[in-house]
């Protein structure tokens, strides 16, 4: 752990985590100072006030270079010139799960992985109620883990970006997960899937042979680099799952039926049919679920119950309604094309897709053989519908442009039957049109309801 009583800290970016990073430092004795480069909003002026620490808004002033070393929100990219600033000085640059980790010794259960974070982080927590374990949800979602470091006596359930990752130094969960490595986020780390695959593997960095790594064995870019892993002094003992194949020590599934296997010993855990949650991503995020709450002991009882009761999270392949037998889905959160990939296999009836958005190179054409098999509308909105039209117009028997997402969805019911499916999986950010990919989803559901 680092010291930081009587340090002076400079946190940089005020957004959710970095104040409660400044909250958190402050109240451990730190001498604090905040630093955005652009404007604070009110609520986080409001915390920092009441608490007495000194903020700068709008840029970054010389006050901004004075501290011992720097903490960085996750939106600061270490491109930009005051983390270069400090990084040229051989002053240190923390991230703020690394340093809410210095004041807990309590178990961190770390999520990381390019898709499924959210779901697999909701996932357990919903195995802790079900357990009656003591937890806390934190991270990239809900609460920061600064936030909770006072309050929780249990476990923390952590979901990790790879953004949080880049600036950790003794960050040690007793149990991590990356889910998969695909492409996202490339601009961050020179366009290099290396780079960002290293990146998603520093959760395992500070493990030892007491900690539990779980990874994603059909996963190529996970399974190379576990390879290496197994070559370090004292790894993290290393669980596998596997909806393709038997692994050696972790989770598969045979005969349709997942299975606990450990030195050598079978477990029949349930079958698949059973999830509450469809597609073959889902089963994967359940494989990985129910490992990591084995490996925190929780009884195979307690994850079979809620392997089953669980209903998912919003935006994520949601049922908004069903109208005249057509079954309207929500997966506004499908901002990348692997997302969407996953979407559609998880279908077997004919679907309606609703794609386009803020494009970041998107590669369409991935999407080609399950349009041909499944999709008998595609529906391009949004900035990148000109694109989408390029590399798709011909893939499916039916293309329409549209300006709105009022319009995709009236378009979508004049060409579903019933028994089919409207899938929203934009494959792209949101921002051209809505704030969020939260507000994209609600505007769709609202129209879906106007039906
Ligand atoms: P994240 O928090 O990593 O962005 P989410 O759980 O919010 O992940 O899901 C994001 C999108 O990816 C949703 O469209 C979801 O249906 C899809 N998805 C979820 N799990 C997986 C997975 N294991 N592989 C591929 N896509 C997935």
């Amino acid at each position: 752990m680092t010291e930081v009583q009587e340090k002076h800290i400079v946190v940089i970016g005020a957004a959710r985590s970095g104040v409660a990073a400044a909250l958190l430092l402050q109240k451990k004795g730190a001498d604090v100072f905040v630093s955005d480069y652009n404007a604070i909003g009110d609520e986080a002026k409001q915390k920092m006030e009441a608490a007495g620490i000194p903020f700068e808004e709008n840029g970054h002033t010389e006050k901004a270079r004075k501290g011992d070393f720097a903490v960085v929100s996750p939106g600061v990219p270490t491109e930009a010139p005051i983390v270069q600033y400090y990084l040229n000085e051989s002053k240190r640059v923390y991230s703020e799960i690394e340093v809410a980790s210095w004041f807990t010794s309590q178990d961190i259960i770390a999520v990381t992985g390019s898709n499924g974070k959210t779901t697999v982080a909701n996932w357990l927590h919903h195995v802790w109620n079900t357990a009656k374990r003591d937890h806390a949800l934190a991270g990239n979602i809900g609460m920061a883990f600064s936030d909770e470091i006072e309050s929780n006596k249990g476990d923390f359930l952590l979901e990790v970006s790879s953004f949080q990752l880049d600036h950790i130094n003794d960050f040690k969960p007793a149990i991590s997960l990356i889910l998969n490595i695909t492409p996202d986020h490339l601009n961050r780390y020179q366009n290099s899937l290396e780079a960002y695959a290293a990146a998603k593997f520093r959760i395992t960095e500070n493990q030892t042979a007491d900690e539990r790594f779980i990874f994603n064995y059909d996963d190529p870019i996970i399974q190379k680099h576990v390879e290496q892993l197994t070559l370090k002094q004292n790894a993290p003992q290393l669980w596998g799952f596997s909806y393709e194949r038997e692994v050696p020590q972790g989770a598969f599934v045979r005969d349709q039926h997942i299975i606990f296997k450990f030195n050598d010993k079978e477990e029949p855990l349930m079958p698949v049919e059973e999830l509450g949650l469809r597609g073959r991503h889902n089963l994967s995020n359940g494989l990985a679920t129910a490992l990591a709450a084995r490996a925190a002991e929780i009884k195979n009882e307690a994850i079979r119950e809620s392997l089953r009761s669980f209903t998912g999270v919003e935006h994520r392949l949601e049922l908004a309604r069903e109208v005249e037998g057509v079954k309207y889905i929500n997966d506004s959160k499908a901002t990348n094309v692997n997302a969407v990939w996953f979407a559609l296999d998880s279908f077997n009836v004919p679907v309606t897709l609703i794609l386009g958005g803020r494009d970041k190179g998107n590669d369409y054409s991935e999407l080609e053989a399950q349009i041909r098999e499944k999709v008998h509308t595609i529906i391009a909105i949004g900035e990148s519908k000109e694109r989408v039209e390029e590399q798709l117009g011909k893939t499916a028997p039916n293309f329409v442009k549209v300006e709105t997402m009022g319009g995709a969805v009236r378009a979508a019911q004049r060409g579903a039957k019933r028994g089919e499916v409207v899938l929203l999986s934009p494959a792209c950010a949101s921002f051209d049109m809505f704030d969020s990919y939260e507000h994209r989803g609600k505007i769709f559901k609202d129209e879906v309801d106007k039906l």
